[in-house]
C-alpha cells in the first residue's frame, strides 16, 4: 500500500500572479516530483473511476497533464478544448465571461460521439466558468457531462455550485 503523501505541501503559492492582488496556485512543484505526481495521477484515478465515463475532456493547458495520465490509465479516449484558433478542424464555439471581457472554447465537432458520458478534467476549479463551458460544448456535441474532477479547488469562489448536477471530485480544497 501506498502511505498518504501530502500533496499540498507540492503547490506553491505566488502572490500577485498574473495580476496584483491575485494569489495564484503553482502546480508545478508537484509536476517536477515523481513520486507526488504519479500519487496525485492514483488518487485522481480513484476519484474518476466510479463516475462512469466513455471519453475524457480536458481544456488547455495545464488540465491536458493530468487528463493524459488519466485517460492513459483508464483507458479511455481523451478529447481537447482549446482556446479559439488552435483546433485545425470543423468546431463548436462557446464564449464565456472572464472577470475582465471574455473567451472563447472549442472543441472539435467529431471529438465526442452522441450519448456518450464525458469527463471533464482541469488542474484547478475557481468560478467554474472554464469547465462549465466545456460542459456546453459537450452537450453541443449530443453528450452529456458525467463529472468534473480537479486538482484544486478553491472553495471560497463557487465553482461548485455553478456546476448543477453532477459529481464533482477534487483532491486539495483550501476554504
Ligand atoms: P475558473 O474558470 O474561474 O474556474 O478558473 C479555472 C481556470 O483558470 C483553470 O483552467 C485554471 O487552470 C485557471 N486558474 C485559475 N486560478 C488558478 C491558479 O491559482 N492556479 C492555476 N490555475 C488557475
Amino acid at each position: 500500500g501506498v502511505l498518504g503523501m501530502n500533496l499540498r505541501s507540492y503547490i506553491r503559492d505566488i502572490a500577485d500572479f498574473p495580476t496584483p492582488g491575485i494569489l495564484f496556485r503553482d502546480i508545478t512543484p508537484l509536476l517536477s516530483d515523481a513520486s507526488a505526481l504519479k500519487y496525485a495521477v492514483d488518487r485522481m484515478l480513484e476519484l474518476c473511476e466510479p463516475l462512469s465515463s466513455d471519453v475524457i475532456v480536458s481544456v488547455e493547458a495545464r488540465g491536458f497533464l493530468l487528463a493524459a495520465p488519466l485517460a492513459y490509465r483508464m483507458g479511455k479516449p481523451l478529447v481537447p478544448v482549446r482556446k479559439q484558433g488552435k483546433l485545425p478542424y470543423k468546431t463548436h464555439r462557446v464564449s464565456y465571461q472572464l472577470e475582465y471581457g471574455t473567451d472563447t472554447l472549442e472543441i472539435h465537432r467529431d471529438g465526442i460521439g452522441e450519448g456518450q458520458r464525458a469527463l471533464i478534467v482541469d488542474d484547478l476549479l475557481a468560478t467554474g466558468g472554464t469547465v462549465g463551458a466545456t460542459a456546453e460544448l459537450i452537450r453541443e456535441c449530443g453528450a452529456q457531462v458525467a463529472g468534473y474532477a480537479f486538482l484544486i479547488e478553491l472553495a471560497e469562489l463557487n465553482g461548485r455550485q455553478s456546476l448543477c448536477g453532477e459529481e464533482v471530485v477534487s483532491l486539495i480544497t483550501y476554504d
